[in-house]
């Protein structure tokens, strides 16, 4: 509790308290920025954050059994449901799943919710995926955020790239979040959707990001932690002297 109290005074008495940190979650799909970075989005959100979270599609195609326009309004009011239990807002694009491509349409539309929400810092898709509406995601992030500086807002400090199962190649965890006391809540928001609780694909989504989150909180010597890659850019280091 002290703890969490010293970090509110930094965020309130820091070069912050001009600007409240909204952290703003792109996901390709209903459902991908909950497994692979909800667990740092409830910690945000628990320390004085606040966060939204834009689904351009709601991954409406994959289930076995429902039509996509069913399971299109189940996948709505799940996400709505497990932004709550994260302490987030859910907002969502027009888009139809597997038809998300990069372009003036959707780069604009999210430049406009990147300045309506006034994001400080995003996290979307890595770069790599074996899903393109996961690719489409990521330069769809990138350019809204250069569209939003040019359109007036200049907020936004940072894009970092969630960890996940279908965006694996070249991903490399650079930051790591501490999630220890975060988990719960993770757990509550996933488990909103019916794709986390079996019976509409085969992946193992709950055990895959529960094993992650330990097998990242051992390298970062916490009991959890969610670790997340940024543009190689952003990891050059200039030095005055010989390191
Ligand atoms: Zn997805």
């Amino acid at each position: 509790m002290i703890k969490q109290i010293a970090l509110l005074l930094v965020f309130a008495c820091g070069p912050l308290a001009a600007q409240q940190t909204v952290v703003l979650a792109i996901g390709g799909h209903a459902g991908d920025m909950e497994v692979s970075a909800g667990a740092a989005l409830a910690r945000a959100s628990r320390v004085g954050a606040k966060v939204v979270l834009l689904h351009l599609t709601l991954g409406e195609n994959g289930h076995p059994r429902k039509s996509a326009a069913d399971y299109a309004s189940q996948k709505r009011a799940e996400a709505i449901a497990a932004a709550a239990a994260l302490g987030a807002e859910a907002r969502f694009g027009t888009w139809t799943d597997a038809s998300l491509r990069p372009g003036k349409e959707t780069e604009e539309f999210v430049a406009q919710v990147i300045s309506d929400v006034k994001a400080t810092h995003i996290v979307t898709h890595w770069k790599h995926s074996i899903h393109p509406d996961h690719e489409a995601a990521y330069v769809i992030a990138n350019h809204a955020a250069l569209l939003a500086a040019v359109g007036g807002w200049k907020g936004v400090r940072s894009i970092v790239y969630a960890e996940n199962w279908e965006d694996p190649e070249a991903f490399q965890p650079y930051l790591y979040v501490d999630t220890s006391d975060d988990m719960e809540a993770w757990r509550r928001s996933v488990q909103c959707y019916e794709f986390l609780r079996g019976g509409v694909s085969a992946f193992p989504y709950l055990q895959f990001y529960e094993g992650l989150s330990m097998v990242r909180g051992a390298q970062a010597r916490k009991k959890h932690a969610t670790a997340f890659d940024i543009d190689p850019m952003g990891k050059r280091r200039v030095l005055p002297i010989w390191p």
